[in-house]
């Protein structure tokens, strides 16, 4: 589903060779979830982009980096260094990045990847994906930030952004930017074509 008026939008092709995934620590519980993360990884290798996404080896996250390196592709992890102390990080990644802090890893996430996708997660996952999101509003970066729907997961994350548009919290186009596809290879395919909003989100006090 794209969703989208082109008033304030650039459509511009872009050739995405490292996509940042943020995904949860957890399994979840439905087998639909780590299916997704494998044939996303699958996709991912097959396409030659690489994956760049928190370093560990658990949950979800584990899963999409196991598929990655199965299938022949990339996969670079971010790590602070006390995620890594407490041994989760994967060990067999073709590049581990470990980093001083949190704020320092998603800076260098959003310096090495040319698009983000939120996969079903937690707190973990909504923090990193909305700050991305943020940045693409404040004209920080220009970057696609689109979101693999696994079974339904994020029905009620779009209900919440169209009821803050409708009640004048978010701008419908920053909303309209973001891809939602529940297939992760569709996902994949609209990728660099994905239309982007030009303009930051400033608003004068006028137009309150
Ligand atoms: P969550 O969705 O709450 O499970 O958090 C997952 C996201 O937060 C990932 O994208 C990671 O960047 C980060 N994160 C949370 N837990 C861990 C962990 N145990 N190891 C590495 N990163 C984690």
């Amino acid at each position: 589903m794209t969703i989208g008026s082109e008033q304030t939008k650039t459509k511009s092709a872009r050739l995405i060779k490292k996509l940042c995934v943020f995904c949860g620590s957890s399994f979840g519980v439905r087998f639909e979830y780590r299916e997704a993360a494998i044939q996303l990884g699958r996709h991912l290798a097959n396409s030659g982009i690489a994956l760049v996404y928190g370093g560990a080896r658990v949950g979800l996250m584990g899963v999409l980096a196991d598929s990655v390196l199965v299938g022949g592709g990339q996969a670079i992890g971010v790590m602070p260094r006390s995620l890594v102390e407490k041994v989760i990080a994967h060990t067999a990644l073709t590049q581990l990045h470990v980093v001083e802090s949190m704020h320092q890893r998603k800076a260098l996430m959003v310096d090495l990847a040319g698009a983000f996708v939120l996969l079903p997660g937690g707190f973990g996952s909504w923090e990193e994906f909305c700050e991305v999101v943020t940045w693409l509003q404040l004209g920080l970066h220009q970057k696609p930030c689109d979101v693999l729907n696994v079974a339904s997961y994020y029905d009620a994350l779009m209900s919440l952004t169209a009821h803050a548009v409708a009640e004048g919290f978010l701008q419908a186009s920053y909303r309209e930017s973001v891809i939602v596809e529940e297939n992760p290879q569709q996902l994949l395919s609209q990728l660099g074509t994905a239309a982007l909003p030009m303009e930051g989100k400033w608003v004068t006090t006028k137009e309150r």
